[in-house]
């Protein structure tokens, strides 16, 4: 195998079907070896070490989805998207884009992009924004990070004292999950601070637990606490991300983060200025007709805000997706392009560590053209754009989002749970063996759930596979319980894709100005069983 790898390294053997690259699924980076649609681990990659988890080996199969965008799609005047050539409907982005600019002033145009584009297309779109002259630019794979210094995985297990606060290694970041584990056989102190019983935290013998309630995290942490901190985006979308960045130490903590290059594109200032709106807002004012054009580069905002994505979509005068596979928003656009897979072109993305891995191509893109190209492009019609968009650094200030904690009316507080996979990831539908999985908790719950231990299920007479009312200040909503051991007591937990219904049901999706993204404020509920 390593012959043919040295080989694809040669300018003959580029794009022969193999290539040494990174699986794309999250921020940790594993590094792997592609051989056509197959992905094998790399013995002695820094990252998995020669392992990889269930994402990683069915990736490969993201190259030969159904789902793969493969010419260009235009909406005719009935509505239905109409293919034509890649060439065709890159002139009439490059048209459409100018004209709009001229006719509505550049503020009139969001730009979403994403953390599966490399480091040199987010370059790219940083400059496209720029030329356009819209302060509006910023991507859903964007929301909750923090921007912690990078820290190798080596340094968890090396830690003699190690706290995880509010974050699931296991289910998400699963390589830091390993260093864990090791750092427990070292007889390290290892402790979790959560409102979910996570699996490690199971074992009294080997790790401590910290009961908390979601949004006080951060004051549950012992004072003993004095090693390093473990944490994620969790933090942040329950609307503590600027207290965490304020109260903890930059250089004993830890920031795990979600997307493949979600580093890259933080580090790229591809994010929104002070001035500018974050990727919700942007949805927001689109749907309120503030805007008059979307553009978006393989961002899938319809993943976590189905509803809002529709009415923006529906309000905009123009939208433009550039995307390998066909999301759900790029069913909603005017006019698509195709994109091409990590595998499929040049350049490099940043995992949570903050090494920069170079990806691809395995081969040449299935429909000729990657993002960057296309980009490129565009940024043709704007050869004497002026000055780039500095943003300032993030968060910016603001004040905090302050948890209602809960009361005798409403004793149980309700969260999002960002560890399941009831989700409507791209990638998860993209890969048959992903979706397999995926689909036992879709086959299941086919609404969602929300998600009770048994001691409080028993307490409030609501059954398992049974309808529960939740109860809010400020709305009601129905859903099907699920119990299991993973909620703490007197937390209720549901799967982010119900992050949209619940928010809006119960007046709990709010934006945090500090970080400009949405959040799901912890909400004091009531449940009961369904009538
Ligand atoms: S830990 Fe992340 S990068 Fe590694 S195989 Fe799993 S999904 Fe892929």
């Amino acid at each position: 195998m390593m012959e043919m790898i040295e080989h694809h390294r040669t300018e003959e053997g580029k794009g022969m079907g193999v290539a040494m690259t990174v699986c794309p699924f999250c921020g940790m980076g594993c590094g792997l070896v592609l051989l056509g649609r197959s992905a094998f681990p790399l013995d002695n990659h820094p990252v998995s070490q020669g392992g990889l988890f269930l994402r990683g080996w069915a990736s490969g199969e993201l190259l030969f989805s159904p789902l793969r965008v493969r010419y260009g799609l235009v909406r005719d005047s009935n509505g239905t998207q109409r293919p034509l050539s890649v060439e065709d409907a890159l002139e009439i982005a490059r048209r459409q884009l100018k004209d709009l600019c001229q006719r509505y002033g550049p503020e009139k145009i969001g730009v979403l992009g994403s953390a599966r584009l490399t480091t040199e297309e987010i370059g790219l779109l940083k400059q496209l924004s720029d030329a356009i002259g819209t302060p509006h630019r910023d991507s859903f794979q964007r929301m909750g990070y923090l921007p912690f210094p990078a820290k190798g995985l080596e340094t968890i297990e090396e830690a003699s004292d190690v706290t995880v606060l509010a974050t699931d290694c296991a289910h998400r970041h699963p390589q830091a999950h390993r260093r864990l584990v090791r750092a427990i056989y070292k007889n390290h102190k290892v402790r979790f601070v959560d409102s979910r019983r996570l699996p490690l935290s199971q074992f009294p013998d080997y790790a401590d637990y910290v009961e908390a309630l979601p949004g006080s995290e951060l004051d549950r942490l012992p004072n003993s606490c004095i090693g390093l901190t473990v944490l994620s985006s969790e933090i942040a979308l329950e609307g503590q991300g600027s207290r965490a960045w304020m109260a903890l130490d930059r250089q004993r903590t830890v920031f795990l983060t979600d997307y493949v290059n979600q580093r890259g594109l933080v580090e790229s200032g591809f994010y929104p200025p002070a001035d500018g709106m974050g990727a919700f807002e942007i949805l927001q004012a689109a749907s309120e007709g503030k805007l008059k054009a979307l553009i978006v580069f393989a961002d899938d905002p319809s993943e976590f805000f189905p509803e809002q994505t529709k009415q923006a979509f529906a309000r905009v005068e123009w939208s433009l997706v550039v995307d390998s596979l066909l999301t759900p928003t790029a069913r909603l656009a005017h006019l698509v392009l195709p994109g091409a897979l990590l595998w499929e072109k040049d350049g490099t993305v940043t995992n949570t560590e903050g090494r920069v891995q170079q990806v691809g191509p395995v081969q040449e893109p299935l429909a000729g053209w990657t993002e960057g190209q296309i980009i490129a492009c565009l940024l043709e019609e704007w050869a004497d754009a002026g000055n780039g968009i500095t943003p300032g650094p993030l968060p910016y200030p603001d004040g905090g989002i302050s948890p209602d904690p809960p009361d005798e009316s409403y004793p149980m507080v309700l969260t999002l749970d960002s560890g399941t996979f009831w989700n409507r990831h791209i990638f998860s539908q993209a890969s048959v063996t992903v979706w397999r999985e995926a689909r036992n908790e879709r086959a299941d719950f086919p609404n969602g759930y929300v998600s009770l231990n048994p001691e409080d299920a028993r307490k409030l007479g609501v059954r398992p596979f049974s309808d529960a009312l939740i109860e809010a200040r400020e709305g009601t909503l129905r859903l099907r319980v699920k119990v299991d051991q993973r909620p703490a007591r007197g937390v209720a937990l549901l799967p982010m894709s119900l992050w949209e219904a619940a928010g809006t049901a119960l007046k709990s999706l709010i934006v945090d100005p500090a970080l400009k993204i949405p959040i799901f404020r912890p909400t004091p509920v009531r449940i009961r069983p369904a009538p």
